[in-house]
This record gives C-alpha cells, sequence and structure tokens, in this order.
C-alpha cells in the first residue's frame, strides 16, 4: 500500500516530545540537506513549545536561503472552465451547486493571457474543473496552444503548469507533447475514509486511482510533477506523513519525488460552510507545517496561493515557501471581469494586491521576484532540475535569472516607485554574485534588457 495508514498511524501514536537536544539534532541533519526519515518528521509535527517551534521557523528559513537563496518565484492561476462532474464537498465548482458554468472559447483564452501578461506574467498555472464532454483533454490542449502563442506587446507567457484532473497514461503523453512545466495535481487528502467522504459518487473518489496519478504522469514522460494536500479535510500530521511517503514513493520508483508541493488551506466557497470541517488548521500549525515540509524535503519547491493574506504569506516566505501567485482571480473569464460583476470563483481569496503591490514588498524585503522560465526551455526538469539544486548552481544560475526578469518587469511594467527601489536592489544583488565571469554576464544582460532585448537567461 502506496500510503501505509498504520504505519502513519503508528508513528504519529509513538512519537514522543522532543528534548531540545534531540530536536537540534534533528535540525542539523536538515541544515546539512539530508532527508528526514519519517519519524523525525513526525516527532517536529508534535512539537507544540513556542521556542521549539521559533527554532523550527528559524532552521527552515535558513535551509530554503541555502538551497534557493533570496528569489521568490511569481505566478497566476487561469481557470479556463467550470464544469464539472465531480461533487467535492469543499469547492465552489461541484457538479451539485446550481450556476450557468462556462469555459473559456479561444478567443477569451487570449484575452484573458493578454490581461495577465499586461500585469507581467510570464508563468500561469492552468485549472479546470474535470468533465470529459465539456473539458476533454483535447480542449485544453486547444487552450495550451492558444496560451503559448498569445502574444502582447512585451512578449509571452512563457511557462504553463497544467492543473487537471488525474487521467490515463495516453492522455498524459498528449499532455506531455505541448511542453507544460509542471503536472500539478492536490491529492486533497490522503486519509482514505475522508477522502471518500468528501469526493461522493463521482470519477474523482477513487482514491486508488488519484493517488496513482503521478505514476502515470511520469511513465507517459512527464518528470516534473506537483503535489499538495487540501489542509483542513483531515489531520494535518497525518497529511504531511504521507505527503512525504508519496514522495519517498516517488523518488524510489523514478529516481525523482515531486518538483513543487502546494499547501492550500480550506477557504469559504459557494455552498458549503467551513463548519463542516472538524479539522481546520489554525495559522500556528500552519506556520508550522511549512516549516517542517520545508525541513523535511528542503529541494522540492514550495507553493502558497492568495487563499492566504498577505501578511501570512509576507511570513511564510520566510519559513520555506519558494513561489506565490499574484494578482489571481479564481473564476472562469475573471481577469476580464475582474471589478465588475463576478463570476462564480472557486473558492475566496484574501490577497488582492497587483502584482507589481507584491513586488514592491518583495524587494523592499530584500527578496529577488523572479519570473524565470529558464530550466524547463533549456530541459532541466525532473532529475536535471533536482541535480542542479542538489549542487548548489542555483546561486549561479537561478539568481542572475531572477534578476534578470525583475529589471524586465521594472521596464515594462515598473512604476518610479519601483524602478527607484529596484535598480539600487539589483546593482546590491550582481555585486553579491561571486562568480566574476557570471556577474559580468549579469552586468551585460542587463544593459541589453534597457536596450531593448528580452528573454535574456543563463
Ligand atoms: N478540478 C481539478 C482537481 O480537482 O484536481 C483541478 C484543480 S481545482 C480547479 C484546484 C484545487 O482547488 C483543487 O485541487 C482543490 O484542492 C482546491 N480547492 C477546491 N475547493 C477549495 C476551497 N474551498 N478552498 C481552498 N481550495 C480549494
Ligand atoms: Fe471539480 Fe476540482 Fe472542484 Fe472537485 S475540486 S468539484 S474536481 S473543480
Amino acid at each position: 500500500m502506496l500510503i501505509d495508514h498504520n504505519y502513519i498511524n503508528n508513528l504519529l501514536a509513538t512519537s514522543s516530545r522532543l528534548t531540545d537536544q534531540q530536536l537540534e539534532a534533528i535540525l542539523e541533519k536538515s541544515q546539512n540537506k539530508q532527508q528526514l526519515s519519517p519519524a523525525e518528521v513526525a516527532s517536529l509535527l508534535q512539537v507544540e513549545n513556542q521556542k521549539q517551534l521559533q527554532r523550527i521557523y528559524q532552521t527552515a528559513g535558513q535551509v530554503k536561503n541555502s538551497i534557493y537563496g533570496n528569489r521568490v518565484v511569481v505566478f497566476a492561476p487561469l481557470y479556463i472552465s467550470n464544469y464539472c462532474v465531480n461533487n467535492c464537498t469543499y469547492c465552489g465548482y461541484r457538479r451539485d451547486n446550481d450556476f450557468p458554468r462556462t469555459k473559456l472559447s479561444q478567443e477569451q483564452v487570449e484575452e484573458e493571457v493578454k490581461i495577465l501578461e499586461k500585469m507581467g506574467h510570464k508563468r500561469i498555472a492552468l485549472e479546470a474543473g474535470e468533465d470529459p464532454v465539456n473539458c476533454n483533454l483535447d480542449y485544453v490542449l486547444q487552450c495550451l496552444d492558444t496560451i503559448y502563442h498569445t502574444e502582447n506587446v512585451n512578449g509571452r507567457i512563457r511557462r504553463v503548469n497544467v492543473n487537471i484532473a488525474a487521467t490515463t497514461v495516453e492522455d498524459y503523453k498528449r499532455l506531455k507533447t505541448k511542453d507544460i512545466g509542471t503536472y500539478i495535481l492536490f491529492q486533497e487528502t490522503y486519509h482514505q475514509p475522508t477522502y471518500e467522504k468528501v469526493h461522493p459518487a463521482s470519477i474523482k473518489g477513487d482514491y486508488q486511482y488519484h493517488l496513482t496519478a503521478f505514476d502515470r504522469a511520469m511513465e507517459a514522460g512527464i518528470d516534473d510533477v506537483g503535489g499538495g494536500v487540501l489542509f483542513g479535510l483531515a489531520d494535518y500530521r497525518f497529511e504531511v506523513l504521507a505527503l512525504m511517503l508519496h514522495n519517498q514513493h516517488l523518488e524510489e520508483k523514478y529516481g525523482v519525488g515531486f518538483h513543487t508541493v502546494s499547501v492550500p488551506r480550506l477557504k469559504k466557497a459557494e455552498g458549503m460552510s467551513l463548519e463542516m470541517f472538524p479539522h481546520l488548521v489554525s495559522d500556528q500549525d500552519f506556520k508550522k507545517l511549512v516549516a517542517i515540509i520545508r525541513l523535511a524535503i528542503p529541494y522540492t519547491g514550495m507553493i502558497l496561493s492568495t487563499r492566504e493574506t498577505a501578511e501570512l504569506r509576507r511570513e511564510l516566505v520566510d519559513y520555506g515557501i519558494s513561489q506565490i501567485s499574484a494578482g489571481s482571480c479564481t473564476g472562469v473569464g475573471g481577469y476580464k471581469e475582474n471589478e465588475m460583476q463576478k463570476s462564480t470563483d472557486q473558492f475566496s481569496i484574501e490577497d488582492n494586491r497587483s502584482p507589481l503591490e507584491v513586488l514592491k514588498e518583495l524587494v523592499s524585503d530584500g527578496l529577488v521576484p523572479s519570473y524565470c522560465t529558464a530550466c524547463y526551455r533549456e530541459g532541466r526538469t525532473g532529475d536535471r532540475f533536482m541535480r542542479l539544486a542538489k549542487s548548489g548552481q542555483i546561486q549561479n544560475v537561478c539568481h542572475p535569472n531572477a534578476l534578470m526578469t525583475l529589471m524586465e518587469f521594472m521596464l515594462d511594467y515598473g512604476d518610479q516607485e519601483l524602478l527607484a527601489q529596484g535598480e539600487a536592489f539589483i546593482d546590491q544583488e550582481v555585486n553579491s554574485i561571486a562568480r566574476e565571469d557570471i556577474k559580468n554576464l549579469v552586468r551585460k544582460n542587463l544593459a541589453r534588457l534597457k536596450q531593448g532585448e528580452r528573454d535574456l537567461y543563463l
């Protein structure tokens, strides 16, 4: 059994409170970038003491910094269809919710993409409900073509991650032909009884089929896969351990685990109330679980959406989050409608700031916003990306690339405030690059960007 429930429950039942010394030993292992064992993760999950929690947050921040540096990748979701045959009890798109369903025509996809491009986005996550008739794979593939070919004054979307329902090896092979970035699928909950309860009578209700989706994706040659849990459905401690086991399974079988892990937390949606869910996660437990996932799988990217408030997002970037969405809409055609009459959203969001505002905050916090898409375009995916991460080369490749995309953003979408703030910041960051040859190359590229060239990367 891929997710052995008894094993996880036993770990949780038998892990005892850590002494400070035991905690430090685990944190040291993590600082040395060694993966933690499930038993170690289980004991970290038991920590409640404030002083020990601070040590966990602090170390998670250090681990993140030493691997990823001070970059934060920025992206936005694009909802193409809200048709859905499933009845997930937590979701605004479920079939029992009665509202006019819609999907984007190719002209509308183009319109939405142009608006996203005008906000400065280069990376998007395509999202859709599951409906084999109204939103079949042909339609999704067509949308991908349209997205990649839609050009605005300042260029195109350069990477599309895809979050669509679990499917067959055949369909994953077809998806792979479209040069997608990461294939993302949330397990929602690894706890089978809860899974079956919140996914009544539906295609998605098959726990095993959903759980083995990444196996089929890997078999189809998709080597960048992104997992996730919808926190709030079942005990978060169970979920974190199960996530570790799932990652371990992929590593053992395919040589590479999750490229990213998303940590969506359950939010109010149409037709459901949060009181229906007894395992909602408090802010404190949420911070803890983010930090523990960072410590447990140090090389995996961690994604946080606008479901969370600006304040919490700012804090969590320090504890391990490496990618955030910005300026998001979770309705179909939502970017066009924006402040106008709202379509039905999948769930409510908390951080409504524009990418420009988010970027200003990141820069003022000494973080480099990144729209870089170089790795996947250079074929550095799957274990090739992991090798780059593990060799420490991220600092020599990703950091310079992030600086170049920040300069692009400032020139094309920035205002006077960001330009003033960003110029000095980029200068200081370039000076911190250790290798002289790279430092010179970046300086040269920044000058080329100012002269009008675009899309330069290492
Ligand atoms: N329909 C596909 C699926 O379910 O896998 C594609 C993804 S769906 C558009 C995106 C994700 O939104 C779901 O996987 C789920 O975790 C999340 N979601 C649904 N309802 C939510 C809610 N009320 N609060 C927060 N996230 C929610
Ligand atoms: Fe449909 Fe996905 Fe929402 Fe479930 S989570 S109802 S599958 S859109």
